[in-house]
């Protein structure tokens, strides 16, 4: 008996799956034609200009979530509109069979700003590392090949990475990441990863030999909760780096282009990786990505070693460079000190008044508070709270508030930000004071 196979319409499927096109668009919308791995709130921004950002009902908010610590220089800033806009009407993309202008003016500025010597793009964080854990492997493979292996696999081919970081969502990141609960499910997982207590020296130096090919390590945790490396540490992944001939990764796709106060957290604590990885801010809210290293290393990517089709995509890397132009000047730095310090006093105020804060930590504009044991677990409820008051603010896991507005934030938007956060404490509070009654 053979199956018969009638041709489908392309929309021959219950009438209750999806609104038509044209329709109003609404949260609703969201549940009838998207997958659900994401729960988006129910207001939908529509606008948005520094850091401010209006919704479809014409709702204003401060900005204090900068899209997850990406819109460095806020909504619409005008020269990078003007970067784009330019651009648009240039060329949009003529792939890497070509290169192209706005692609070599970034990747010059970034040489010029940086360590590094060598640039490669990508559109992504998780690419970025992506790039950077395939970069070491392959000169672990290239400088001490096994013999007769299969596929060039070298015994040098383990990567140290630290429990709770956060590298991606590729299957090989989301592997190297320490936070299980990203992986599971997803098995067979690439292997040769080891994990390690983060900020703990004394396993760090038992877990890297000479089979080690890597170290990776955010400078500061963001998605697990803002914790920053001590410099202590930091200077031990570079020693035993040194002395097992493997690769000091740092991620700076959340903590770099000026988040801590420095263009990268990596020249706060003199310790220089061969590879970096930078995303999130470096475009502002376009999407690029970009694995920065030394000549010395880049070689090993030779000619179809590696690449990505929109990777130096000219749009992109002209908004990138007018981002970079504006978050790397000293006025912006000096506001990112600036408005630390009044995050930290206002954070710190409010908690002597509530005492719902642990502890308040970070660098730069890259801030969270822990949230004490009566209120662990609650972080969300402190998001809807602040969203209901005008406030947008995010978490980084369950416990910790997560600050990281744009890089040019006022001091009257973040004092009325504070003020709007001061109230939706109070009614948290509140509302759990009525329930308990
Ligand atoms: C967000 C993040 C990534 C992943 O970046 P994507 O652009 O989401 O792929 C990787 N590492 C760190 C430290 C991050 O914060």
């Amino acid at each position: 008996m053979t199956a018969e196979c009638k041709p489908q319409l392309p929309n021959a499927k219950p009438s209750h799956t999806g609104p038509l096109a044209g329709e109003a668009i609404t949260r609703s919308t969201f549940d009838q034609v998207m997958v659900p791995n994401y729960a988006p709130a129910a207001f939908i921004p529509v606008r948005g200009h520094g850091s401010r950002v209006w919704d479809q009902a014409g709702r204003e908010y401060i900005d204090f979530a900068g899209g997850i610590a990406v819109t460095s220089v806020g909504h619409t800033h005008p020269k990078v509109v003007k970067a784009l806009t330019d651009q648009a009407n240039k060329i949009w993309h003529v792939a890497n069979v070509l290169t192209n202008e706005p692609a070599l003016a970034l990747a010059q500025s970034l040489v010029e700003k940086t360590f590094a010597e060598r640039v490669f793009f990508c559109n992504s964080g998780a690419e970025a590392n992506e790039a950077a854990l395939k970069l070491a492997r392959k000169v672990a493979s290239d400088n001490f090949p096994s013999s007769g292996a299969m596929h060039g696999e070298t015994e040098k081919c383990e990567i140290v990475a630290c429990l709770n970081s956060f590298h991606g969502r590729t299957l090989f990141t989301v592997s190297a990441g320490g936070q299980p609960k990203y992986s599971q499910g997803f098995g067979p997982l690439p292997g040769g990863i080891r994990h390690v207590p983060f900020n703990d020296i004394a396993a760090l130096t038992a877990a890297v030999s000479d089979k080690t090919c890597a170290v990776i390590v955010e400078p500061i945790q963001g998605e697990g909760g803002i914790t920053a490396a001590t410099k202590e540490y930091l200077h031990a992944v570079r020693e035993l780096c040194d002395k097992h001939q493997a690769l000091m990764i740092f991620d700076e796709v959340q903590s770099g282009a000026g988040r801590t106060g420095s263009l990268y957290a990596y020249m706060n604590c003199c310790a220089v990786p061969d590879i970096l990885t930078t995303a999130k801010g470096l475009g502002g809210g376009f999407p690029i990505g970009a694995m920065l290293t030394t000549e010395k290393w880049a070689t090993h990517f030779g000619v179809g070693s590696h690449g990505t089709t929109y990777g130096g995509n000219p749009l992109a890397c002209a908004v990138s460079l007018a981002v970079l132009d504006i978050v790397s000047a000293p006025e912006t730095l000096k506001n990112v000190n600036l408005r630390h310090d009044q995050f930290f006093m206002a954070l710190n105020e409010m908690n002597r008044k509530y005492n719902v804060f642990k502890e308040v930590r970070g660098q730069g504009l890259l801030i969270g508070a822990e949230l004490v044991e009566k209120w662990a677990g609650r972080g969300k409820d402190f998001v809807a709270a602040c969203a209901k008051q005008g406030l947008l603010i995010l978490i980084a896991g369950p416990n910790v508030l997560r600050f990281a507005p744009s890089l040019l934030i006022t001091s009257e938007d973040v004092e009325q930000g504070m003020k709007r956060f001061d109230s939706a404490v109070a009614d948290l509070l509140a509302s759990e004071t009525s329930v308990a009654a």
